[in-house]
């Protein structure tokens, strides 16, 4: 490679992970040029498509992601699919490097009977629609009033906070008009959250369960 040219470098993702990939391939002292491609039309990732809009403080890292992508050797690359629109073998013609930074977009199948019935959903279907992802639902049937919730992480605890809260307190976050409208709707009057182990191994943080105690 002619070194005296800057480094082209794609990075593929701009969640968190490319976003400080790039920051610090630009720290490393070597000229470096990089294309961020990104497959949805906003960047960020899951801050902004997973992180519950109740959580403005953890949503406020974009500040710091959005400072990287001002730096004028990085180009912001939106609504690119790589893998789709692009290949990766057309990207080695570019590149001098490619990273990949694709995070886990999709729900895992869990592969239990039962799991594809009506009114079974993978989280990521819920969390896309809550936080106005336009490749999900734009409503949400929420007539249900007794909800199981499997497993016993954070996003659990998200998603039983959502369907506990009014859509009223959730009107003063960043929650879309569609959403707020869909909430509206919401008839839960008991959510269960079951784990396959004990409460030792759950993996929920002690904050986030703190915060399902609220009046
Ligand atoms: C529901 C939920 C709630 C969460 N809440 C919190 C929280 O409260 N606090 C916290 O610290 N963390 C939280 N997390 C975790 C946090 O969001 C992730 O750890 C973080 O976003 C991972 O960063 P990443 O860059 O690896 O991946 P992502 O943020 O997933 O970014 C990957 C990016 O790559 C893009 N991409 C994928 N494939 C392609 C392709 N082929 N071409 C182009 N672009 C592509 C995606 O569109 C996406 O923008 C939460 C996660 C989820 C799912």
């Amino acid at each position: 490679m002619n070194s005296s040219r800057p480094l082209r470098v794609a990075v593929i993702g701009s969640g968190p992970a490319g976003i400080y990939a790039s920051d610090l391939l630009m720290k490393s002292g070597r000229t470096v040029e990089i294309d961020l491609f990104e497959q949805m039309p906003a960047p960020f990732g899951l801050i902004r498509y997973g992180v519950a809009p109740d959580h403005p403080r953890i949503k406020g890292i974009v500040n710091s992601l959005h400072a990287v992508m001002e730096k004028p050797n990085v180009r912001f690359l939106g609504n690119i699919e790589i893998g789709t629109t692009i290949t990766v073998e057309k990207l080695h013609e570019y590149y001098d490097a490619i990273v990949f930074a694709t995070g886990a977009v999709a729900d895992r199948d869990l592969d239990i009977p039962g799991e594809n019935l009506n009114g079974s959903y993978g989280a990521a279907d819920f969390v896309g629609f809550y936080d106005g992802n336009p490749r999900f639902h734009r409503t949400w049937n929420l007539t249900a009033t007794h909800i199981a919730i499997i497993g016993v992480g954070n996003v659990a605890l998200d998603i039983s906070r959502i369907l506990a809260k009014t859509a009223n307190e959730l009107h003063t976050t960043e929650i879309p008009d569609n959403v707020y409208q869909t909430l509206k709707t919401n008839q839960a009057t008991h959510i269960h959250i079951f784990g396959r182990r004990g409460p030792a191994q759950a993996k929920f943080t002690p904050l986030e369960l703190k915060e399902l105690d609220h009046s």
